[in-house]
């Protein structure tokens, strides 16, 4: 090896940035000290072979040194939540992706570039992967995320989130011309709850109420929200008039069964809840809020005939 040579693989070697380098056919032939403090895998554990992948995943698969190496950038949806558009091979790609580091023992999110090295004929003859651990960054933007979708007291998507929500599943259902429902939730009495409990027992309450409306086994595309005060919504995409009352009539039982006291409460001695549902195929012109006003509508009516029931809306399409 030519004293340049040898430099430069010394320089690799000590390079503080995390970074593998790999050949033509795929097998590693630098693993630096960097890359070998943040995976806890030793140079000489995958140097010559193709194992790299075992430093960050338990199962088998490609990193996205490999991606290059094989000229397969369309795999790469599949295999990151977060990367670059895949154009010119030859600009190499980025990406970022939880990884499970099982030498580390410690999940880690990376940003990972790999680029591709020519030689003068422009053969393809390595491939250099730099890592960089970005978790923390991460984590502080997902709790970020968190406070800005979900209410902070009861953990339910907020306002902002059922709006966005709602308009999303409108559209779609109105482009599919399908059902959607959506469930609009008040407790009962909820003022003279505070008044008797306090406050404090008002925030406790409204918390359980949430948590008992999230955990009535809804399908992943159903949305529980809290609407504001002591009100709550559920959108409920691809469900009709039938399977929304039913859903309902499910969640006011579930309330109900949790017995919990409310002694000024003119429909029963503890917490209830009183529901108006709605169900639409929109039509083309129709605007979500048709869909709020027509549940509001008859959570009204359902108050007035004595509260802790459901009332569905006689809507004629
Ligand atoms: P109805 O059966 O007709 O719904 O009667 P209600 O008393 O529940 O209705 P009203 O709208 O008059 O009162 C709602 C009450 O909900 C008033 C307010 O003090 C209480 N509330 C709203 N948000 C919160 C909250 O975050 N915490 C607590 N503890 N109470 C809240
Ligand atoms: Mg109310
Ligand atoms: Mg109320």
């Amino acid at each position: 090896m030519s004293d340049e040579n040898h430099f430069s693989v010394r320089l690799m070697r000590h390079l503080v940035v995390p970074t593998f380098v790999l050949d033509a056919a795929g097998n590693v032939i630098i693993w630096n000290k960097a890359c070998e403090r943040l995976t806890g895998v030793k140079a000489e554990e995958v140097i010559g072979g193709a194992n790299h992948w075992k430093a960050f995943y338990n199962e088998p698969r490609d990193c996205l040194a490999d991606i290059v190496v094989d000229g397969s950038a369309s795999d790469i949806d599949s295999l990151y939540t977060i990367h670059s558009t895949p154009g010119e091979q030859q600009y190499g790609l980025n990406a970022e992706n939880w990884c499970s580091m099982p030498c580390a023992d410690k999940q880690l999110y990376l940003a990972i570039d790999a680029g591709p090295v020519f030689n003068e004929a422009g053969d393809l003859i390595a491939v250099v992967e730099t890592l960089r651990d970005i978790t923390e960054q991460k984590l502080a933007q997902e709790a970020l995320q968190t406070l800005a979708d979900k209410d902070g007291l009861t953990g339910l998507a907020n306002r902002r989130t059922f709006d966005e929500r709602l308009k999303a599943d409108w559209s779609l259902a109105q482009r599919t011309e399908t059902d959607i429902s959506l469930l609009f939730i008040d407790i009962d009495h909820f003022k003279q709850f505070n008044d008797t409990y306090g406050h404090q027992a008002g925030d406790d309450c409204l918390k359980l109420v949430a948590e008992t409306l999230a955990n009535q086994s809804l399908r992943p595309s159903d949305l529980p929200a809290r609407y504001g005060g002591e009100e709550f919504a559920i959108i409920l995409p691809g469900v009709d008039a039938k399977g929304a009352g039913l859903v309902a009539e499910r969640v006011r039982k579930a309330i109900y069964d949790l017995s919990y006291p409310h002694s000024s409460n003119s429909a029963a001695d503890c917490v209830t809840i009183s529901i108006g549902v709605s169900s639409f195929i929109p039509e083309k012109e129709q605007q979500a809020s048709c869909l709020i006003e027509a549940a509001d509508q008859v959570l009204y009516q359902a108050k007035e005939k004595g509260r802790n029931r459901v009332l569905k809306a006689q809507h004629v399409a």
